[in-house]
């Protein structure tokens, strides 16, 4: 039987791939199992990889990849904090395309320093990468000695701000641009002065989780990742920027969530996760999964997992805390610069900004007059730039 195939009976037909809560825990760990079971070694798994990297590409529509075209990025305001600042941010990751956020920068120390692209899940649209949990991760990783881009999913933030935030977001391209947009995030990244291009992670809650364990699948750049209450063998996402299109399931491949980290093996890599939400089985299920593939390199100590069974969905400071010392240990950040006099990690010290100021786009700098006037729009000019 291909591995491909799906393993159980379907709970409902696909109409565009695996959705939502498409199979059940039982059917989740029945498809981890029937991987395992035609998959046996490095040689074999890397041979699914390349499948499953091709079929995901291919209905994302990035194959073959777009032209890479200069990123124009327009720095706004700069903040002072202890130990970092923030510059508002953003760079046109296709032409008329904008990606906005906030570039967070170590003031300590002269690096070169790892990098670190933070990706936000669902949250309020007028967030996006600017909530309070947002801000404590990236400004804490950037005392810790690592520039951190945050950047906005589109139509969160100040992406595509010009139009109704719902309907630049509820699109199935958007898989598409939250790739491209974090491909290009690493681009920009990697061309500062005092990055170190060989030390770079990606962290992200829920739909930035997804983001994260796509990113570091289909770019090994990525030589660390954290995704966050995402990795599941039974739960495909809920939003049309996850599985809106069809990258679990076409006529001649099929994963899951848990399937496609895998193919992050064999870069560290840890799960966090928590009892309330489909990451309810990572220790048992997810975990032992990714342990056996991270294996056949040798490496089943480079994926580990954080669960909090009696916490909920979201990156609160417990899970924070747990990839403080991840990031830590496998960026070379001081970890020190986290903890308060009696040796515990402290975000006290991160001080939380009110969200209209870390906007790049303001009445003095407003977004530049080439922006594509919607999502159709962009991906024309997307396709335009593909061989
Ligand atoms: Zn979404």
């Amino acid at each position: 039987m291909p591995t491909w195939l799906p393993p159980v009976p379907l709970r409902k037909a696909p109409d565009t791939g695996a959705r939502g809560n498409w199979l059940t825990p039982e059917q989740g760990q029945q498809a981890l199992d029937h991987v395992l079971a035609h998959v046996h070694n490095r040689t074999e798994w890397e041979r699914e990889g390349t499948h499953l990297r091709q079929r995901i590409l291919e209905t994302m529509g990035l194959i073959p990849w777009p032209k890479r075209t200069n990123l124009n990025p327009i720095v706004g305001e700069r903040h002072y904090a202890e130990g970092y600042a923030i510059d508002n941010i953003a760079f046109e990751a296709i032409p008329g395309y904008y990606v906005t956020g906030n570039l967070y920068w170590p003031t300590v120390g002269e690096g070169p320093f790892p990098l670190v692209l933070s990706m936000h899940g669902h949250t309020k649209y007028e967030w996006g990468c600017r909530s309070d949990q947002g801000q404590y991760r990236a400004g804490m990783l950037a005392r810790m000695g690592a520039i951190v881009l945050a950047i906005d999913m589109v139509g969160y933030g100040e992406s595509m701000s010009h139009i109704d935030h719902a309907t630049a977001h509820k699109n199935p391209y958007n898989a598409t641009l939250h790739l491209w947009g974090a491909m290009r995030a690493l681009d920009l990244l990697c061309s500062l002065n005092k990055a170190d291009p060989s030390r770079i992670a990606a962290t992200g809650e829920s739909g930035g989780g997804t983001q994260t364990f796509l990113l570091a699948a289909l770019d090994e750049r990525i030589t660390v990742s954290v995704p966050t209450v995402m990795v599941s063998s039974y739960f495909f996402g809920g939003c049309t920027c996850e599985s809106g299109a069809p990258i679990h399931l076409s006529t001649d491949h099929f994963t899951t969530n848990a399937g496609i980290a895998a193919l992050a093996a064999p870069r560290q890599q840890l799960l966090i996760s928590d009892g309330k939400d489909w990451t309810d089985r990572n220790p048992t299920s997810e975990l032992p999964f990714l342990k056996t593939i991270y294996g056949w390199y040798d490496a089943a100590e480079r994926v580990e997992n954080a669960h909090f069974a009696t916490e909920g969905h979201d990156y609160g400071p417990s899970k924070r805390g747990a990839m403080y010392p991840f990031m830590a240990k496998h960026l070379g950040l001081d970890l020190s610069m986290a903890k308060n006099a009696t040796g515990e990690i402290d975000e006290s010290m991160i001080h939380i900004l009110p969200v209209g100021n870390l906007h790049v786009f303001t009445a003095a700098n407003p977004a530049p007059a080439n922006q594509l006037p919607d999502i159709r729009a962009v991906a024309a000019t997307l396709r335009a730039l593909q061989p």
